[in-house]
């Protein structure tokens, strides 16, 4: 137990892009044969994997890795590995081992804070930067962090480019104080959507993560060494949906966007833009439905039952969702994404790993597009097994959550569901009532009092 114990120390060292860092910083460079099939690193972890009996850390050192050598990459990084999409690993958890979920405030968009692994050094990842003050809590939250060696994250992912999920972007990457690190940015900017058109932060992000001077990661999980430019984060029609494996063992698995979503947004783009424009999308503000008088006479059923009508945004469905598993626990982040593509994705890899028409079975889902009655389907949620569902959005411009939406997760979201609300708003204060709760049984939680944000453990 001692050599193994060495070992695993040894190789969760060797090849952690922290030491890496430190090394370089001292002068001592990345060498190539700390690399490869048979490098030092990838062979203590097989080695480690052998005496633990697991796969998931001999997973990693598969020949489809790509390599941070490999990719002629800066040494403080590594890629995040897409592996074979397979049963992941049944990890005994780490007693002291966290995975948590923070809905950050970010108005009526997303900002999610994650980390997993060890609680005193968690591993980090972020989703999307939804409004300009998004951007200071995570400034601040980044700062609290410490030395600069400390503000680290191994992702950062723009689902798509909508102004509450895109607006603290700019503010946060052009922040020049913050010395913080990301391994890794997933966003499907113009080049991967095929044209030069865009709006102007989407463009003016492309132009920040291609500066020369800030040699920012861009997609590096999927574009190889010599591409002019960075490949698009997309499912591939002939391909099983693409897993990756963050350092520290969070995996990541896309089901959101089809290429052909990309190509549409790609084609669309000058609309797509028009509809953006601050201004338009204050046209596409939505009322909030008449307060509730009668909790007697309130229709759950009927509302879990109205029809569904498909949301065309060609943005929202250009969303990057992903499963998220950390040992033997789940989250589905969903950003915009259509509810029929999610369907179509979630049913992909169940078949992959032998489970047809078995439920997925996640801890948590971030209802895609803030609870809007289009993207939470009882076919999707028939699809899951899930207790928890999370909500981010204030509330404001588009009237979010749906009670259509937040009907059918009470109704057919499993038992006694859980519902997370990153605010306490007049639109979801209702689901807190009593007597809905004793009638269905769900439960909700809300940020304390005079608070917003929300974390949630998995
Ligand atoms: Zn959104």
């Amino acid at each position: 137990m001692t050599t193994s114990g060495q070992f695993e120390r040894y190789a969760e060292w060797w090849g952690n892009p922290d030491l890496q860092w430190a090394l370089a910083k001292l002068g001592v460079p990345e060498r190539p044969y700390w690399h490869g099939e048979h490098g030092i690193v990838p062979t203590a972890k097989r080695i480690v994997a052998l005496l633990r009996g697991a796969h998931r850390l001999a997973s990693q050192t598969d020949g489809q890795r790509k390599s941070a050598v490999a990719t002629g990459s800066p040494p403080a990084s590594a890629p995040p590995a897409e592996t074979r999409l397979a049963t992941p690993a049944p990890n005994a958890r780490h007693s002291t081992s966290i995975f948590a979920v923070e809905m950050l405030p970010a108005d009526n968009g997303d900002c999610l804070w994650i980390e997993y692994g060890d609680p005193s050094r968690p591993r980090r990842i972020l989703i999307d930067c939804g409004a300009v003050s998004a951007a200071r809590t995570v400034a601040s939250r980044i700062e609290s962090l410490g030395a600069p060696s400390e503000r680290v994250f191994e992702l950062f992912v723009l689902t798509h480019i909508d102004a509450d999920h895109i607006n603290g972007v700019l503010p946060l990457f052009g922040n020049p104080n913050l010395n913080v690190r990301f391994e890794d940015i997933w966003f499907n900017g113009w080049h991967q959507v095929g044209r030069f058109l865009g709006i102007k932060q989407g463009e003016d992000f492309s132009k920040l993560l291609e500066d020369p001077a800030r040699s920012l990661p861009w997609n590096r999980a999927v574009t190889s060494k010599g591409e002019k430019h960075p490949a698009p984060i997309a499912l591939s029609s002939d391909k099983p949906p693409p897993m990756f494996e963050l350092p520290g063992g969070l995996r990541l698995t896309l089901l959101s966007p089809s290429a052909d979503q990309l190509k549409r947004l790609g084609r669309e783009w000058r609309q797509v833009l028009l509809e953006l424009e601050p201004g338009k999308a204050m046209l596409g503000r939505r009322r909030p439905p008449p307060p509730v008088t009668d909790f007697a006479k309130f229709d759950l059923e009927a509302l879990a039952r109205k029809s569904v009508t498909k949301d065309t945004s060609v943005a929202n469905g250009s969303s990057i969702a992903l499963l998220a598993e950390f040992d033997e626990h789940a989250i589905l982040l969903t950003g915009d994404a259509h509810a029929d593509m999610l369907v179509k994705s979630i049913e992909q890899p169940q078949r992959e790993r032998g489970r047809p028409g078995q439920k997925l079975k996640l801890e948590a889902l971030k209802l895609s597009h803030h609870g809007s009655a289009n993207a939470t389907t009882i076919p999707l949620l028939e699809l899951l097994d899930c207790p928890r569902y999370l909500v981010s959005s204030n509330g404001n411009i588009f009237s979010h959550p749906d009670r259509e939406a937040i009907a059918r997760v009470i109704l057919h979201g499993g038992h006694q569901p859980t519902l997370y609300f990153n605010y306490r708003s007049p639109l979801n204060e209702l689901w807190d009532e009593r007597v809905l709760r004793d009638r269905y049984g769900h439960k909700a939680e809300y940020p304390s009092e005079g608070k917003a944000g929300l974390l949630v453990r998995l």
